[in-house]
């Protein structure tokens, strides 16, 4: 055990943990920051940033991380590349376990993110960049004018067809069942709308790209036993579902349905005291880098007065 009580931790490498190591850093409270294996989260797999006040030009989702990491390190944030196996909230200083050590810690920020929900089809890796997204407001501009393909029957899958419409010349929701998951407002709003169809009944079998490797079709396959299809779409929306990164914690923090952090309202305090969480591991509304680095900022402000007000 390493036997140093850190006066915080944070737990999480995209733009809220990063914002919150920053600011806790400013505040003469350098973290000690567990990144986990790749840091920047979700931002690695976008294609580029464009909607990141400050980057007029846009930045890609790696070189925006990079900033975010080099600013939190100026300010004293210690950053190791390992991930958190678990936590023990049951007393303070809280334990964080990485691998055969053990971290204390008054205080904890929890900033692991959610990762979006992939097919699992073995070429999906393939076209992650080239026509393949799983965020709509992220990289729905680069497909002006594209006939593109929205996986999906919930909410988001409506909220991404429809966004999509913005920009798309035409948008094919692919649903595997004949009934959709959304609320009937949402799925109502996306059949109104002309430039969306709807291919009930399917799952995509198989993603084939052109010469230069950028997605070219879809091969569908029926779930009512009916012949194969083919969609000629060079954009892709996966929006089946993301799964918050909250696995380690073990469920010692109340989490909703959908296995989101809870956070008090107006703040990011979780149910434990000493504990705060941000980002997209608790918002599953917003979802954009810069409201997560807004909710890292609010909990690094939070945990730093707590700490003032017990004197740690
Ligand atoms: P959901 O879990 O609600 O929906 C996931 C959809 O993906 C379902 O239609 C499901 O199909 C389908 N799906 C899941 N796995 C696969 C797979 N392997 N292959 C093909 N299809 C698959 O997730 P959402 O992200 O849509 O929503 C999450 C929560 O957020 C919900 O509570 C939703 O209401 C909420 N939300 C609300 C919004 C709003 O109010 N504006 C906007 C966005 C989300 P099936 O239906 O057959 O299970």
């Amino acid at each position: 055990m390493n036997q140093e009580i850190k006066r915080a931790i944070v737990i999480g490498s995209g733009p809220a943990g990063f914002t919150a190591a920053l600011y806790l850093g400013r505040a003469n409270i350098p973290p000690l920051v567990f990144e986990g294996q790749q840091p920047g989260g979700q931002l690695t797999i976008t294609t580029e940033v464009e909607n990141f006040p400050g980057f007029p030009e846009g930045i890609d989702g790696p070189a925006l991380t990079q900033k975010f990491r080099e600013q939190a390190a100026r300010f004293g944030a210690e950053i190791v590349t390992a991930t958190v196996d678990a936590v023990d909230l049951s007393a303070r200083p809280f334990k964080v376990v990485v691998g055969e050590e053990t971290h204390l810690a008054q205080s904890l920020i929890i900033a692991t993110g959610s990762s979006a929900r992939w097919l699992g089809l073995p070429e999906e890796d393939d076209f992650h960049g080239k026509g393949l997204s799983a965020c709509a407001t992220c990289d729905g501009f680069f497909f002006r004018d594209h006939e593109i393909a929205v996986v999906g029957g919930g909410d988001t899958a409506m909220e991404e067809a429809i966004y999509l419409t913005n920009f798309a010349k035409k948008v094919t929701v692919v649903h595997r069942r004949d009934e959709l998951r959304a609320s009937k407002i949402m799925g109502e709003r996306a059949m109104a709308n002309e430039k969306i169809e709807f291919a009930w009944n399917k799952t995509v079998k198989k993603m084939v790209g052109d010469e230069n490797g950028l997605l070219e079709k879809l091969i569908l396959a029926d779930t009512q036993g009916g012949e194969d299809v083919e969609l000629p779409v060079t954009g892709c929306f996966i929006a089946i579902g993301h799964i918050p990164n909250t696995q380690f914690l073990g469920g010692q923090l109340e989490t909703d349905e959908n296995g989101y952090l809870i956070t008090r309202p107006d703040v990011t305090a979780t149910g434990v005291e000493g504990v705060w969480a941000c980002g997209d591991v608790q918002d599953h509304v917003y979802r954009q880098a810069i409201s997560a680095a807004g909710t890292g900022c609010m909990s690094a402000i939070e945990c730093e007065r707590w700490l003032g007000e017990q004197d740690l």
